[in-house]
């Protein structure tokens, strides 16, 4: 049974004041907030078992060694790969996406053809172009219409025997619009294209089955989920994670060195060069457990609820404009009528409600609407209709202020 107040309980985070009034978290497509669970298990780690993993015969370096392999199954389960090895452990969705963006760099050819969408998060196109500029490899771009949908029609048109790769999120983080990934998939392997799918924005909303998805790749980041920051996965198929040169050299991602020549370890650790972020994953690992504990169906009818009568109450107030209204998660990105965006969120803040103001990293967005920025609410199962309310009444007062 979802129950709000038990689940509210659990992020200590949520009692919190600022400015004097009771903190309104409504920020959480930047980062979701912690759960004590989370929270005890990053503790339990310092203060029990913190050691290098890998390479100690000592207790505490196995029990902590057994403790982020543990969480690497975790991740693999709850994403459903084929195989433990074929989830790479990183920094987060930019450092999985590099990984990849910089392992085709050695695949790609001069003339070969890239597709992404316009929907991308800046972690998703600046790595492409870096590797466009190296290879001589074309970008092609997915155009957005006005309700913040991709244009299918033009993307199959683009589609073509020169495309190599085809990258897309999943949500997107600016307007929360839910990509037709499966039509997107299906349509590139027809060309023999691979595709990357970042989830960043998805995973808080969405249980992704990758193996049913047939994605090539699926990266996201813990602390979008409750997780920590500074930790999230990349999948890969394991034909291609074998094919993709290491990005890093260091310790842990080889077999043998020697000044003649090196040869690298076999997956994951091929990728996971250098002292990774062993609490972060083993964190990540329980966020996961508790993210499923409450369950993805129950998660998105608490989202979902609030989506619909947050557009409903916000539609009320006059001169306020939503920006991308097709299928989407629990995101709402709005302008009032001749005020700065940033300017609201400043005022909101001075009531306790946190939101996101800016072009939240996807300029390309921001140019098709012809506008600075966008006022971001983005709500999680944590969130309540009330606070709905008080952000619906703080941009009504942050209005009048501004008007
Ligand atoms: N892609 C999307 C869609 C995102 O929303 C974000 C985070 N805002 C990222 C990528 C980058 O994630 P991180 O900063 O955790 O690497």
């Amino acid at each position: 049974m979802f129950s709000i107040d038990k689940i509210r309980a659990d992020f200590p985070i949520l009692n919190r004041k600022v400015h004097g009034k009771q903190l309104v978290y409504l920020d959480n497509g930047a980062t979701s907030q912690t759960p004590q669970i989370v929270i005890d298990a990053i503790v339990d780690y310092y203060s029990n078992y913190n050691a290098n993993i890998h390479r100690g015969v000592h207790t505490l370096s196995q029990e902590a060694t057994d403790k982020y392999e543990e969480a690497r199954i975790k991740i693999q389960k709850h994403f459903n790969a084929k195989k433990s090895y074929e989830i790479i452990l990183t920094s987060g969705t930019t450092h999985s996406i590099n990984i990849v963006a910089s392992g085709f760099s050695a695949l790609l050819n001069e003339g070969d053809e890239v597709i992404v969408s316009a929907l991308e998060h800046h972690s998703n196109i600046v790595p492409w172009q870096m590797l466009c500029e190296k290879t001589g490899a074309v970008l092609r771009v997915i155009p957005m219409d006005e309700d913040g949908s991709l244009r299918m029609d033009i993307y199959h048109e683009l589609l073509n025997g020169k495309t190599k790769l085809v990258f897309c999120n999943h949500v997107s983080n600016a307007l929360g619009t839910i990509n037709p990934i499966e039509e997107i998939i299906h349509a590139a392997h027809k060309f023999g294209a691979y595709v990357l799918i970042d989830g960043a924005q998805s995973c808080p909303h969405i249980k992704p089955d990758v193996q049913e998805l047939d994605v090539d790749f699926y990266v996201a980041s813990a602390h979008k989920m409750c997780g920590p920051t500074g930790v999230g996965m990349l999948y890969g198929k394991e034909e291609l994670l074998k094919l993709l040169p290491p990005y890093q050299g260091g310790g842990e991602m080889i077999e043998t060195v020697t000044f003649e020549q090196t040869t690298y370890a076999g997956l994951p650790h091929k990728f996971e060069a250098g002292t990774p972020n062993i609490c972060g994953g083993i964190a990540f690992g329980v966020a996961i457990d508790y993210m499923n504990n409450i369950g993805f169906n129950a998660i998105a009818m608490q989202e979902n609820e609030l989506l619909a009568y947050a557009t409903e109450e916000l539609q009320k107030v006059d001169g306020l404009r939503i920006y991308g209204t097709s299928n989407k998660t629990s995101v709402i990105s709005f302008n009032l009528e001749g005020i700065h965006p940033y300017d609201v969120g400043a005022i909101l803040d001075k009531l306790g409600v946190a939101v996101r103001t800016g072009h939240h990293c996807a300029q390309p967005i921001m140019d098709y609407y012809k506008i600075p920025g966008t006022v971001r609410a983005s709500f999680s199962f944590y969130n309540t209709k009330e606070e709905v309310d008080l952000l619906v009444a703080a941009v009504t007062k942050a209005q009048m202020m501004l008007s």
